[in-house]
């Protein structure tokens, strides 16, 4: 049988779950996702502690593979890159303009762009660049039908005029243009067309009142595989570079992306109950038969959301057994059928993973609970030790029975 590459183990594993993180699986993804672009830079996005896979590390990967950007939404992510040593450049774009926020002032002395989408930000920004001595860096951010950030259309020109006058006094200078589509998860719908339309028609406003914008970009994951014509200057990956599909019938490995997170967990007790046995709190599952129950470490403070509750989800041994009862805070209940013969205390359960081996993806998870699979990575939590596997991994016995597997 051939084996699967084991991660190692942290020692705290013994006790919980652990995250195990396959750098070169985000390697080959953004090397996979860079051939699918002609934009001359590409943005790894690593909000979110990296998806939830850690920041520096993934980070660090990212720009080994060929990015040559880093997006994060906080500016507190932002300067913990510079902290690491990151000196690539590095757009953030979520912040409280405030005139007195050390964060903001902190970001600009590191160097970090942010983006800007409102007089009263731009106002902020300058103020504080003043005392720090040198201009804001800034990507001017057009509210497209997201109605998220940024500044809507009707707003434009008043922002354009403002940034332009702020960069002849020095506090300001526009990088970049950019927009986030409100149907990115959609690439087909028109909204999209109409959206890149108006994004067009604010650069095109931002250059006749003065300014030099180097950057446009609109794109993120399912944009990147599936509409070329809106990657302009820079591409902004995130879902596609961690393997977990950006739009419902975009499916990762027909773009040669694997998932580069592994969510596993020992288990902790294996128990015979009589038929008839209720299951967790308020019995709302009951045996109808003896069966075998295997207890996993993990609850929702980790992450593991409780609308998992009876759908076969779980790897245990080479098959998906369901998660039985209610999902409590630090453990949950498995139920190994009516014969565990081989299922042992200590054995690995593969919550989610890569679904060429046979486990759940963490899409799977999150379709059972009406969301994605983001959702649910994004939720794993901070507690969980992260075990990194890298192309310097090596294991002597995988490789011997498998050498292609390693790099
Ligand atoms: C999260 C995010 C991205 C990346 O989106 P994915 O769908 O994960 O690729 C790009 N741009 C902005 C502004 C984002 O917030």
């Amino acid at each position: 049988m051939r084996r699967i590459a084991p991660f190692e183990t942290a020692p705290e594993a013994a006790l919980s779950g652990q995250v195990n993180v396959d750098l070169s699986a985000i390697s080959d993804n953004i090397k996979a996702l860079r051939k699918r672009t002609d934009a001359p830079h590409f943005m790894a996005v690593v909000k979110g502690n990296g998806y939830g896979r850690g920041l520096i590390d993934v980070a660090r990967t990212a720009l080994e593979a060929g990015a040559d950007w880093l997006g994060t939404a906080q500016l507190s992510e932002a300067v913990a890159l510079r902290r690491a040593g990151i000196t690539v450049p590095v757009l953030s774009w979520l912040y409280l303009a405030s005139q007195t926020s050390a964060t903001i002032r902190e970001a600009l002395e590191h160097d970090v762009d942010v983006s800007l989408g409102s007089v009263r930000q731009l106002e902020v920004l300058a103020g504080i660049a003043r005392h720090v001595g040198r201009p804001a860096v800034v990507h001017l951010e057009l509210d497209s039908g997201l109605s998220r950030g940024g500044a809507r259309k009707e707003d434009w020109a008043g922002l354009v005029a403002k940034a332009r006058a702020a960069e002849k006094d020095g506090t300001l200078k526009v990088r970049g243009i950019w927009t986030h589509l409100a149907w990115a998860d959609v690439p087909a719908h028109p909204g999209n067309a109409a959206a890149v339309a108006e994004f067009e028609d604010a650069v095109r406003e931002a250059h006749a009142a003065g300014l030099e914008p180097q950057l446009r970009h609109v794109s993120s994951s399912a944009n990147i595989l599936d509409r070329p014509e809106f990657h302009f200057d820079m591409v902004r990956a995130g879902l596609a570079i961690y393997g977990l599909a950006p739009a419902d019938h975009l499916n990762p490995a027909d773009f040669g992306l694997r998932p580069a997170l592994t969510v596993t967990a020992p288990l902790v007790m294996v128990k015979k109950v009589p038929a008839g046995t209720g299951v967790s709190y308020e019995h709302q599952a009951i045996t109808h038969e003896p069966r075998y129950l295997g207890l996993i470490p993990l609850g929702y403070a980790d992450g593991i959301p409780k609308g998992i509750s009876g759908r076969s989800l779980v790897q245990i041994a080479g098959r998906k057994v369901p998660v039985i009862g209610k999902v409590c805070m630090d453990q949950f209940m498995v139920d190994l059928g009516p014969d565990a013969a081989g299922i042992d205390v200590g054995d690995i359960a593969v919550l989610f993973g890569d679904p060429a081996s046979g486990a759940a993806s963490a899409d799977d998870w999150g379709a059972a609970i009406g969301s994605h699979g983001d959702e649910i990575i994004s939720r794993i939590a901070p507690r969980l030790p992260r075990v990194y596997q890298s192309s310097a991994y090596e294991c002597p016995d995988y490789q011997e029975e498998a050498p292609s597997h390693v790099h």
